[in-house]
Formats: C-alpha cells, sequence, structure tokens
C-alpha cells in the first residue's frame, strides 16, 4: 500500500518537476588546460527518491553534486528546482538555495572542532527556515549520551552521525551526500546508510548518493551511471533494498 502510493505520488506533476538537469556542462580552465568535468548532463530527480551515483575517479560526480547544491556554478546548461532556475550569476540566491533546501554530507564529516556534536547541529538549525529539533535528532542518530561530546572525541561513524544530522536538521527538500561511508568500515557503513535510509522513508526527502561501491546500489530508486563527465546511463531498479538487506560482497 505504502509503496503503491508511493508510485502514484511520483507520478504528480509537482514531483516530476522537483530537479530538472538540463544539458549542463562544466569546464574547469587552468591555463593552457581545459578540463571538461561534465559534457552535456541531463537527468531529473524526484521528491522522495533516491538516487545513488556511481562512476570511476574523476568522471564528474562531485562536480555534478556541487552544482545541484549550489556550491559550484555549471559553465553552460539549467537547472530548475520546483520550476525556477537557478540564476548561477546570482551568488546570494544560490546562497539562498542552499540554504533554504540543500543538506550536504560530506565523506570526512567537515564538523566544526571547537564546538560539540549538539552545537555543530545547532548551529546549522539556525540557518534553516523550519528547522527539525537539533537534540530530538541527536537522540535519533543515537547519539544523545554523547551530545556534549567534541568531535575529536567521537569515532568516524559517530562524527558522521552527528554530520547526517546537522544535515537535516535544516529539513532541506534534498539530500547531497558526496561519499559519505568512504572513510568508513563496512558495519559502520551500514549503520550510515541506515540512517540516510530511514530519513529518506520519515522525512521523505530526495536523497542523492555518491559512491564507489557497487552494492550501495541496492538501496536506490535509479542509479546514475557517470563516465568522462557524461551521463552513461541510468538504471532504475525495481526492488530498492534496505541497507541490511545488502549483500556486501
Ligand atoms: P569524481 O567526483 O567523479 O571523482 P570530479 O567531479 O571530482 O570527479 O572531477 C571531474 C574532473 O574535473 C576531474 O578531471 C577533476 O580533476 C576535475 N576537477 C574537479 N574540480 C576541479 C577544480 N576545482 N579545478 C580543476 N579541475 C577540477
Amino acid at each position: 500500500m505504502e509503496m503503491g502510493m508511493k508510485e502514484e505520488g511520483k507520478e504528480t506533476i509537482e514531483s516530476q518537476e522537483f530537479i530538472k538537469v538540463m544539458d549542463v556542462s562544466k569546464d574547469y580552465i587552468t591555463g593552457e588546460v581545459t578540463v571538461h568535468a561534465l559534457r552535456n548532463v541531463s537527468f531529473e530527480i524526484q521528491k522522495q527518491e533516491m538516487i545513488v551515483i556511481l562512476g570511476p575517479s574523476g568522471s564528474g560526480k562531485s562536480t555534478m553534486l556541487n552544482i545541484l547544491g549550489g556550491i559550484e556554478t555549471a559553465s553552460a546548461g539549467e537547472i530548475c528546482f520546483l520550476g525556477q532556475s537557478l540564476d548561477w550569476t546570482d551568488k546570494k540566491a544560490l546562497t539562498m538555495y542552499r540554504r533554504k533546501h540543500v543538506g550536504f554530507v560530506f565523506q570526512f564529516y567537515n564538523l566544526l572542532p571547537g564546538l560539540t556534536a549538539l552545537e555543530n547541529v545547532e548551529l546549522a538549525a539556525e540557518l534553516g527556515e523550519h528547522p527539525l529539533d537539533p537534540m530530538e535528532l541527536i537522540r535519533q542518530v543515537g547519539l544523545h549520551d554523547r551530545a556534549d561530546h567534541f568531535p575529536s572525541r567521537l569515532s568516524g561513524g559517530e562524527q558522521q552521525r552527528v554530520a547526517i544530522a546537522r544535515a537535516l536538521c535544516k529539513n532541506p527538500d534534498i539530500l547531497l551526500c558526496d561519499e559519505p561511508t568512504g572513510a568508513l568500515d563496512s558495519k559502520t557503513s551500514v549503520q550510515v546508510l541506515n540512517l540516510l535510509s530511514e530519513f529518506h522513508t520519515k522525512y521523505q526527502k530526495a536523497v542523492v548518493i555518491i559512491t564507489h561501491n557497487q552494492n550501495i546500489a541496492q538501496i536506490a530508486d535509479r542509479v546514475f551511471y557517470f563516465r568522462d563527465g557524461c551521463l552513461e546511463r541510468i538504471e532504475k531498479n525495481p526492488n530498492p533494498r534496505k541497507p541490511t538487506e545488502v549483500e556486501w560482497k
């Protein structure tokens, strides 16, 4: 029933127009050398979709994620968010887009070392228009007894859980995760993916995960394969699995 409703929801015009990426290219010019990091990439993301991006190193995955999140600008093409085109020339508007709508999770957590776990989350909550309760999120990621610990006293997996709470407390519409388990062992990776998957279901947010790990593709609704700056193909996953159900080959 729930799945049926979700599928039905995906067919509405509103969800189809959540994010639309049209012919996006990105060139990095360093002296005489031009790197074509992205070449005419087009796709759509629907509300509540779980997308996994796979591809070799240097294929343009992070560049795509950063442009989607308004951290970087494209050299050509267009991105529409809820029917509105992102204006690459308007830095203020891009900052507002990032603050209001986008949550980021990075491979190396990027927590502020001088703030406790809870304070890291609270700081991000202040930026959101409709933030979630920071302590409640700390509880949900299983760190209620470590809320007053500084990052240096937390393990990698715990720091990533704080980073996820921080990304979510802004109550963003889309969560962009760049190799979120890249620095973690497989057991901790499953815990972190579980959290992302639970939040995806509970708050019904779009989640995009970049990874090198083919196994993680099993949790996606759709898998985007990047190669040489191109979106080579998209595969739809008829039966996305929970991270705990994934066969970790
Ligand atoms: P991936 O995430 O798939 O490893 P990236 O998006 O990081 O790939 O990089 C795509 C290409 O763009 C690579 O050739 C990389 O060296 C180049 N690149 C990325 N960022 C920059 C930058 N700031 N300046 C110059 N080249 C860059």
